[in-house]
């Protein structure tokens, strides 16, 4: 149990915070103090990223500071107000049920970054929850958010776990309770923008741009009309971070409104997975009964998740609600088509093509539909593209069939072999957080508290892009029997 007996231990100083979201005004949030764990024990402290932040925690504090048992002095703990809309229904008010934002730091590279425990405790916007995030989930956003940085995707990061000490209910019965530390560019998210929006304050809501603006956007303060501009980088930032998504084989999961960050970070780590085998419409979220959210599906709910966004801020876009409603229908519109443009060019990478040619996107969507008819494990066909990838396919054949026509169009280029190599190698992973790894090292934490497996994938993932001989297991797609088809919230 940490020691409460001294002012200093109940305050210590792990670096300068610099709160600004606790200066708006009081509508934004609600002050929410992290409820202390009986017996907090630390699991995993990412000290690269520590450093990064100019965080220097006390080493035998690290599991009372990370589990909030010990509120660092400067921190001013909050939950953010926000709605959404979560599989299609309006959510009036959700907010920070079971995440408290400790505050602000600046980073060495002079970026503000969010510090928010994941899991310390109720909050007044907790509704029945009882704030808490169990083990499992815990761990899978600490792996695969660090995968996913790895992996050169924006992201929110993991900074520490911890366990409670405490066992807490789930659907499976009790599980161990846990804390994950987020850092996010900003937590901001679509459904902060709806949920002043939904109560028709207009001066909350331009508060909210401009602070929006100023922390991740500040590019749009020079144009004529920042407000479009604004929505005009959201859907940029996203139009690429869905490209990369589908690039790498991530599904998200659960792409309700208040899962999407403003930022443009990956955010909310649920049921999400990366699939093995190609198939556009692979769903893994058990809660996910009609594949809204499938692979596939990513691009156009991000769209209608942008649509919502642009509703939201329609009054700050033109006083005149006819133009308002023109100005951000353009952008909406204009989603899929950016969208497009990135995939295509992260799709060349992925080909090897220095170039561009008209028929690019023929030629990648082909390998798809010959991957998905012959169950081809979707990252080793391209992490092997210019090797052994064939015997990823039922039919072998029909992979020779589509290299030629590959060989064909490789062969207008001018680049040395070596040097396309290269280039691919870079782009295609050889590792990804395999769902049916992430599983085992989850469950070797839950059940026997042997956070080996976790430790292993965690560093195997953190190079995602490099050949590790050594860690091939973690390359290879699930046998038969080894499977995990469905991914769970844990809330
Ligand atoms: P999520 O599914 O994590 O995006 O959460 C959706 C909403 O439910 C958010 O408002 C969360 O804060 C809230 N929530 C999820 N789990 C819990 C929990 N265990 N206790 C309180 N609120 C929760
Ligand atoms: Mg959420």
């Amino acid at each position: 149990m940490a020691d409460y007996a001294s002012s200093e231990r109940l305050a210590p100083n792990i670096g300068s915070f610099a709160n600004s979201y606790a200066r708006l005004p009081a509508q934004f949030y609600a002050s929410a103090v992290p409820t202390p764990a009986p017996e907090p024990r630390l699991i995993k402290f990412n000290h690269a990223l520590a450093r990064e932040l100019g965080l220097t925690p006390p080493a035998d504090d690290l599991a009372a500071i990370f589990a909030g048992n010990l509120v660092p002095a400067g921190a001013e703990p909050l939950a953010m107000a926000y709605a959404g809309h979560q599989f299609g229904g309006f959510v009036p008010q959700l907010g920070d049920g079971r995440a408290i934002l400790l505050g602000e730091v600046i980073d060495t590279q002079g970026q503000r970054r969010d510090i928010q425990l994941k899991g310390a405790g109720r909050t007044p916007f907790s509704r029945r929850g009882d704030g808490c995030a169990a083990l499992g989930p815990v761990l899978r956003e600490y792996l695969i958010s660090e995968a996913m940085h790895a992996l050169g995707i924006p992201t929110t990061r993991a900074l520490a776990a911890v366990t409670t000490g405490q066992q807490i209910l789930r659907e499976e019965g009790l599980v161990p309770g846990a804390v994950l530390t987020r850092v996010a560019a900003s937590h901001v998210r679509v459904g902060t923008f709806q949920y002043f929006a939904a109560r028709g304050d207009e001066a909350s809501l331009r508060l909210l741009a401009d602070y929006v603006i100023n922390r991740c956007y500040p590019q749009a303060k020079a144009a004529e009309r920042p407000y479009l501009a604004l929505l005009q980088l959201v859907a940029a930032s996203q139009a690429k971070l869905i490209a990369q998504w589908l690039l790498v084989g991530f599904i998200h999961g659960v792409m309700n409104t208040d899962n999407m960050a403003i930022s443009g970070q990956t955010i909310d780590f649920g049921p999400c997975a990366f699939m093995d085998e190609y198939d556009p419409a692979t769903v893994y979220s058990a809660i996910d009964y009609y594949g809204r959210y499938a692979y596939a599906n990513q691009p156009r709910l991000a769209n209608w998740n942008l649509a919502r966004f642009a509703e939201a801020i329609l009054p700050l876009l033109d006083d005149d609600q006819d133009t308002a409603i023109a100005l951000g229908s353009e952008v909406i519109e204009g989603f899929q088509a950016q969208f497009a443009d990135f995939w295509l060019e992260g799709a060349r990478a992925k080909l090897g093509l220095f170039t561009a040619e008209d028929s690019d996107a023929a030629l990648m969507n082909d390998l798809l539909d010959t991957m998905h008819k012959n169950q081809a494990d979707f990252t080793l066909t391209f992490r092997h593209l210019n090797g052994d990838a064939r015997s990823q396919f039922i039919d072998p054949t029909a992979f020779d069939a589509w290299a030629q026509s590959w060989q064909v169009r490789l062969s207008r280029e001018t680049q040395s072999p070596a040097e396309r190599a290269a280039k691919m190698q870079a782009v295609n992973p050889a590792f990804i957080p395999r769902n049916h790894r992430v599983e085992q090292a989850l469950q070797a934490a839950i059940q026997h508290a042997d956070y080996s497996l976790f430790e292993e994938l965690l560093m195997v993932l953190a190079k995602p892009y490099r050949d590790q001989p050594e860690s091939a297991r973690y390359a290879t797609p699930p046998e038969l029997g080894e499977r995990v088809l469905h991914t769970f919230c844990g809330t």
